[in-house]
């Protein structure tokens, strides 16, 4: 454990103590954010903290994507000005915002840049100032209907407010469909009382449930972009615009993924019970696999004009994807 600062021995004026923030939660404040990933290593902001007492300089290494989907939405809009204040509080004094650094971006990185760049110039920023320049580049960089998309990070945020969201999450973390949990491979599980529902034929008690994320969030964010379209000036913004669709893309991907893997009602989708789990019957795969497509095929279009080339750290985009499987999976 080199994270805890060391008992009786301090640093040289000219020795720099980096840290790194790999395994904190982004939707709340590091200083305030109750998640406790690990019992045997410090807290990182308390280590900052301690480190601080005895160190003049330190550098911290801090991320600033979703490194498992670089394509999905990294709802930290509320904390990236906090946490700037916390740094320089604490003797940070050299500040490495790692994003999606190894292709170009589908979700906010542009604006992410922008917003953390002008706190690295001033990390004592005011949270009205902060909420100025944020919607400057809105406007300057999305057109007239740049208040849509205000909204949608405001939902966004609003969406995770109660949950951590770490940088290896799902997406489907990210926009949780409720009552579903995660198992060790972060894969999507749904939990036996889940299927008292099914067992009772109650599908509508279970596709309430499990509708939940799409209603809420792919359905309402939807209406945000096609307001923000319509009221759009000019070719370039409307590029823009058209990039930043593919964060909304990807959570559909990933959702109709999760629907065909699990066997969940979806619309007016047939299913039958098998081995305590929901089977689609043959006919209704065939329409939900073409839905699956056409979402699929739209967004590996768009990924291919924007010259998007990963989908992961570690996935590059593939040449001959399987469109049938969700998008960080189309190399199976
Ligand atoms: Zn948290």
């Amino acid at each position: 454990d080199t994270r805890t600062p060391p008992v009786g021995i301090v640093p040289e004026d000219n020795v720099i103590v980096e840290l790194c923030s790999i395994e904190c939660c982004f939707s709340h404040p590091l200083e305030t954010c109750l998640a406790e990933r690990s019992t045997t290593v410090m807290k990182f902001s308390t280590a900052i903290k301690e480190w601080a007492k005895i160190c003049k300089n330190l550098y911290v290494g801090d991320y600033t994507t979703d490194f498992s989907n670089y394509l999905a939405p990294f709802p930290n809009f509320n904390v990236i000005r906090q946490n700037a204040r916390f740094f320089a509080e604490n003797n940070v004094k050299g500040l490495f915002e790692q994003g999606t650094y190894d292709t170009l971006s589908g979700e906010f990185a542009e604006l992410r840049s922008y917003l953390l760049s002008k706190l690295l110039w001033d990390p004592y920023m005011t949270e009205e100032d902060y909420n100025t320049y944020m919607c400057k580049f809105l406007q300057a960089y999305y057109g007239a209907g740049w208040r849509n998309i205000l909204s949608y990070i405001n939902l966004m945020i609003k969406t995770t407010e109660d949950s951590h969201i770490f940088i290896y999450d799902n997406v489907l973390k990210i926009y949780p469909c409720e009552d579903v949990r995660y198992d060790r491979n972060n894969k999507p599980q749904i939990p036996d009382e889940a299927y008292a529902d099914v067992e009772n034929h109650d599908w509508l008690q279970y596709s309430k449930k499990l509708r939940h994320f799409e209603n809420s969030f792919i359905e309402a964010a939807e209406i945000y972009w096609q307001a923000a379209f319509e009221l759009c000036d000019s070719d370039e913004a409307k590029a823009h615009l058209e990039k930043l669709s593919i964060q909304l893309l990807a959570c559909k991907s990933a959702f109709l993924g999760f629907v065909k893997d699990q066997g969940l009602p979806w619309t007016e989708l047939q299913f039958f019970i098998k081995d305590k789990r929901l089977e689609i019957i043959d006919e209704t795969k065939k329409q939900l696999d073409a839905v699956i497509y056409e979402n699929n095929k739209k967004l590996y279009d768009l990924l291919i004009k924007y010259n998007i080339t990963k989908i992961c750290e570690w996935t590059a985009l593939p040449s001959n994807p399987n469109l049938y499987n969700e998008v960080t999976a189309w190399n199976q």
